[in-house]
């Protein structure tokens, strides 16, 4: 990983080393007093860096304050099944240790003594580091002082994932946890109230799990002084596409997307012109050339029609077929679809049959106004993102790029 602020790459598979590093201080400071721990993360502003950017101490205070039920359960969540995005397997891979003193660290705060690390299954190495690592943490004298804070067990599991990319959503991961298959569930109740087993579930991304450590050791100033405005401390992003030097990169939030891609990315490949960049697992409206100044910020990037998403940035050059690309990604979420909600399963399969045969020069222009037609009617009929996301690229698409469109055309 390149420029790294908080995550160190290649910090050791071994327990010892990490604490002789950089580990451990954060976990020290939470257990010197764990009931400040989720005022320090509100201080800090930690927000869901899975896509969500939700305030993370405001799900951790609906599950700190269920105190009715025995059993709490804390999902760290690496399903990560976006396209193109990777970040979370580079954390378990190169510093299990973090993540899983973040893990800790969370459940100490919010009184939970299960934790589920929730693995992509074709991630087999970071699943075998991560349990190995757990083992570690397991016999030290770290994990019986949290026990003694909890008065009870602290049990931890890791597993595969299902392997869907709708296994990583909330509640289709706490069906996953539960040995169902994924299908996402309504709301209400939400998984703070109910979730696993019916028991209060918090449920973090990896990457916002691993900034924990760091806020609790260095304190809530020093996160907050790393970002800007309302998104405090870095974020971890997955370039990839056509640029020199595509990989996972850490930068204070707010970097200009331009810095991003030729400071770190080295650059278009061939020295070709930038044509669009898709953001956040390529589920949020494209970004253009226009936008290379914007912000690597919530706010900024929200303020130019888009969201930071999963991090995922992948930018394509000019000369690349933008009906093509989208066809791509559509027929991953049609395929991706979990049936329950009809719209989602006609609505996406047919999406993908128009663009399919827009991109294959079959189609007519009133195929083209059956496609925007359905992007109007079909957002927020699905029970969860998976729709929406769809729904996001193709409008996007259409708004920048109408002329390709009407240029495959019969
Ligand atoms: Fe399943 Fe789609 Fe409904 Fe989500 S919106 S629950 S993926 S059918």
């Amino acid at each position: 990983m390149n420029n790294v602020l908080l995550h160190a790459d290649s910090i050791g598979d071994n327990l010892s080393q990490w604490l002789n590093g950089n580990g451990g201080d954060g976990l020290q400071n939470a257990l010197s007093e764990p009931s400040n721990i989720i005022s320090i993360i509100e201080q800090a502003g930690l927000r869901g860096l899975g896509g969500s950017g939700f305030p993370s101490y405001k799900k951790w205070q609906f599950v700190a304050d269920q105190v009715a039920k025995p059993d709490k359960y804390l999902i760290c969540n690496g399903n990560e099944d976006e396209p193109g995005t990777f970040k979370d397997a580079h954390l378990l891979l190169h510093s299990p240790h973090q993540v899983i003193e973040g893990a800790l660290i969370t459940a100490l705060a919010n009184g939970i003594n299960h934790i589920v690390f929730y693995i992509n299954p074709e991630q087999e190495l970071a699943i075998e580091k991560v349990r190995i690592a757990v083992e570690q943490w397991q016999t030290s004298d770290l994990f019986a002082q949290i026990e003694a804070h909890l008065n009870s067990a602290l049990r931890i599991h890791v597993m595969a994932s299902s392997g869907h990319y709708i296994g990583g959503e909330e509640t289709a991961a706490i069906e996953s946890v539960e040995g169902h298959f994924p299908f996402p569930r309504g709301k209400p109740p939400f998984p703070a109230v109910s979730g696993v087993h019916g028991s209060p579930t918090l449920i973090n991304n990896i990457e916002t799990l691993s900034n924990v450590p760091h806020i609790l050791k260095n304190g809530a100033q020093w996160y907050q002084d790393l970002g800007c405005g309302n998104s405090a401390g870095t974020k971890i992003y997955c370039l990839s596409g056509d640029v020199l030097q595509p990989g996972v990169y850490e930068l204070p939030m707010g970097t200009p997307l331009s810095e991003l891609i030729y400071d770190f990315g080295g650059g278009m490949l061939l020295e070709k012109e930038i044509k669009a960049v898709f953001t956040g697992g390529a589920s949020s409206s494209i970004l253009t050339p226009k936008d290379l100044d914007v912000p690597l910020d919530f706010d900024s990037v929200h303020a130019r029609g888009s969201s930071l998403g999963t991090g995922a940035m992948i930018v394509v050059s000019e000369g690349t077929g933008i009906v093509k690309r989208v066809t791509e990604y559509v027929n991953f979420y049609a395929h991706s679809s979990c049936g329950q909600c009809p719209p989602c399963k006609t609505g996406t399969f047919y999406i993908s049959q128009l663009l399919n045969k827009i991109d294959t020069g079959q189609a007519s222009s009133y195929d083209l106004d059956s496609l925007i037609n359905l992007c109007k009617i079909l957002p927020g009929s699905g029970r969860c993102h998976l729709l929406d996301g769809a729904i996001k690229i193709v409008d996007s698409s259409l708004l920048h790029f109408v002329d390709e469109y009407k240029h495959s055309l019969t």
